[in-house]
């Protein structure tokens, strides 16, 4: 999922753990993952039944899964690929780690088992190094979507994020991280840009695996970015972390997290929990609108229900706050021209109001 396998890698392999990333995803690892899925499966799972056949041919014989509580489908997936992989003559030991928000010593036993013989105190550092990971290159992405709009060399920037993503990732420590990652943030500082550049701002919201996956969303926020966008997304991988794994203040620094201001935020549309990020969807885009976002984005895996539900209230969201909704659903089938001509008109769209917004304020100064 996107770049997560650099932060669970320095986690994993600092507690003395042998870790195979699987190769990065393409068609054919969709294509493996469909043929051998339930139709009805999201998408995300049959991308990672593609993932595990191919890590399972470079030699992986144990797989560290999430487990989940519902009242999505999410809940069943992981015992769901246990089986099917088993099927297939696939021969795994699994390890499905339930969220510690349902029970923390459960999370813990099973953390436990993860680790062998590791000691606690090297457990955390690992923890303590995977979560500064998953920081530093969240705080480089957000320069990224920024920067990507108004560089003058289109792609500059993802250049120099591709090559940060493989320095943080051979970073062994917390001093080596620290270097690689101002290192990666001066050269990201210093491509020329176009800083008077009128640029619309999208808030990306949905559900998590296609906001953090770009071959799941098909790259929708670099292209977003390309076509001229600011895109700030609803959720990050450290913001996760730290708010389902870390209990407050063991290792969080000043500033990081999100705490449970977009449940807040949702209220009055959608005042309980639909499963996945449905709410946090709804309220994240409030929160978007009232910052001064031009439009929001969702993206989510065809039949997704936490999505499902947020879609039938986004209408409400756009009619109250006058911002424009997009809603993208992806699966195998979704093509790529399609999803190109939606955002470029979407896009058209934010940037006409966006101008008439702007001659009108001018005409008033002047006036
Ligand atoms: S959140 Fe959506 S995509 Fe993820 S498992 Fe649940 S229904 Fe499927």
């Amino acid at each position: 999922m996107g770049n997560t396998w650099v932060a669970l890698k320095g986690m994993l392999e600092y507690i003395g753990l042998e870790v195979i990333v699987p190769p990065p995803i393409t068609k054919d690892t969709l294509s493996l993952g469909v043929q051998h899925s339930p139709e009805f499966a999201c998408l995300p799972l049959k991308i990672n039944i593609g993932n595990f056949i191919e890590a399972k041919k470079l030699g992986a014989d144990v797989f560290i899964m999430a487990g989940g509580t519902g009242p999505c489908r999410f809940g069943l997936y992981a015992q769901l690929e246990k089986e099917i992989l088993q099927e297939l003559g696939y021969h795994y030991d699994s390890l499905i780690i339930e969220p510690p928000d349902t029970s923390y010593w459960q999370f813990v036993k099973q953390i436990k088992k993860v680790v062998g013989k590791a000691s606690w105190w090297r457990v955390l550092q690992g923890i303590r190094l995977g979560y500064k990971k998953a920081v530093a290159l969240d705080n480089l992405e957000k320069l990224v979507q920024e920067i990507r709009p108004r560089e003058l060399a289109q792609g500059t920037a993802d250049k120099i994020f591709h090559n940060s993503l493989l320095i943080i990732d051979r970073a062994q420590n917390l001093g080596e991280l620290e270097e690689s990652y101002i290192l990666s943030r001066e050269k990201l500082e210093h491509i020329p840009q176009d800083e008077e550049k009128n640029v619309v701002k999208i808030g990306l919201v949905g559900e998590i695996y296609t906001l953090l996956e770009p071959f799941a969303s098909m790259e929708i926020e670099k292209k977003l970015g390309y076509m001229g966008a600011q895109v700030h997304r609803s959720l990050y991988l450290s913001d996760w972390i730290s708010e389902h794994l870390l209990s407050p203040g063991l290792f969080k620094g000043k500033g990081e997290g999100r705490g449970s201001h977009f449940q807040n935020s949702a209220s009055p549309f959608l005042n309980h929990f639909v499963g996945g990020h449905g709410q946090e969807s709804i309220g994240a885009s409030v929160l978007f609108a009232r910052e001064g976002y031009d439009g929001i984005v969702q993206v989510a895996p065809l039949t997704c229900m936490p999505e499902i539900v947020a879609h039938n209230i986004f209408p409400q969201v756009s009619k109250s706050y006058g911002i424009p909704v997009l809603n993208i659903y992806v699966d195998e089938q979704t093509g790529e021209a399609g999803i190109n001509t939606r955002l470029e008109a979407f896009m058209e769209l934010l940037q006409s109001k966006k101008d008439a917004l702007t001659a009108q304020k001018q005409y008033v100064t002047i006036s």
